[in-house]
């Protein structure tokens, strides 16, 4: 921690953003057919869905590009409001994401990116593309990629597992859904001398703030 600023560090896909919902309706609108037929996705690469990693990186690639998935896709339930309360309570929100580590598209990957963020009124007050290299300070990190989450913490990082089918072998902490993510990161805050102090009840929609102030001129 940096002087009294605590940092939580959100990572968007498979934790803000719904991204099996979104990539399961646009692989199923390519080949035909219904999405339910395509069942859940247990593994990180998709390959119950009969997916290879170049077709992988097809799919994903047309998913970006062509259905602009990343402007489109449902937001998780919660999110905005879970973060409008710890962002209002002194977290710094620091949005991580790696959607550059492909080499093509990043403009509209960087634009879809931030026109997502506004339309569900997530707060933020860095927004971190990031390719491979996980370099970034945070407190405490939420994220759902085995991969990113093992690397975090063999740097000694805390992080909160969002729980999703394909990281159930990782340790705890685990966040089933936003309001443990809240739970969990006031306790962390407040144990590392955070001045905690929650919404007041009874103000207007926490996510629809931005929305609020631009109404208002203010
Ligand atoms: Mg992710």
């Amino acid at each position: 921690m940096v002087d009294d600023t605590f940092v939580l560090g959100v990572d968007l896909d498979g934790v803000c953003a719904d991204y099996t919902a979104a990539f399961r309706a646009i692989v199923a609108s390519e080949r035909g057919v219904d999405p339910e037929t395509l069942g859940d996705q247990v593994s990180w690469s998709f390959s119950e869905w009969g997916i290879s990693a170049e077709e992988f990186d097809a799919l994903h690639r047309c998913a970006v590009l062509e259905h602009r998935m990343f402007r489109t896709m449902p937001a998780m339930e919660g999110a905005a409001d879970a973060l409008w309360r710890l962002s209002d309570a002194g977290v710094w929100i620091r949005i991580i994401t790696h959607r550059l580590y492909v080499n093509w598209g990043h403009a509209v990957a960087v634009t879809d990116t931030v026109a997502w963020l506004d339309q569900h009124g997530i707060p933020y007050r860095d927004l971190c593309f990031l390719g491979r290299k996980p370099e970034v300070e945070a407190d405490v990190y939420v994220d759902d990629g085995p991969h990113n989450v093992e690397s975090l913490r063999s740097h000694g990082a805390e992080v909160i597992v969002f729980d999703q089918p394909y990281n159930r072998g990782l340790d705890g902490p685990r966040a089933h859904e936003w309001a443990d993510v809240e739970e969990l990161v006031s306790t962390l805050a407040a144990a590392r001398g955070l001045w905690f102090q929650g919404q007041l009840p009874g103000l207007q929609d926490p996510s629809r703030r931005v929305d609020h102030r631009v109404r208002s001129g203010r």
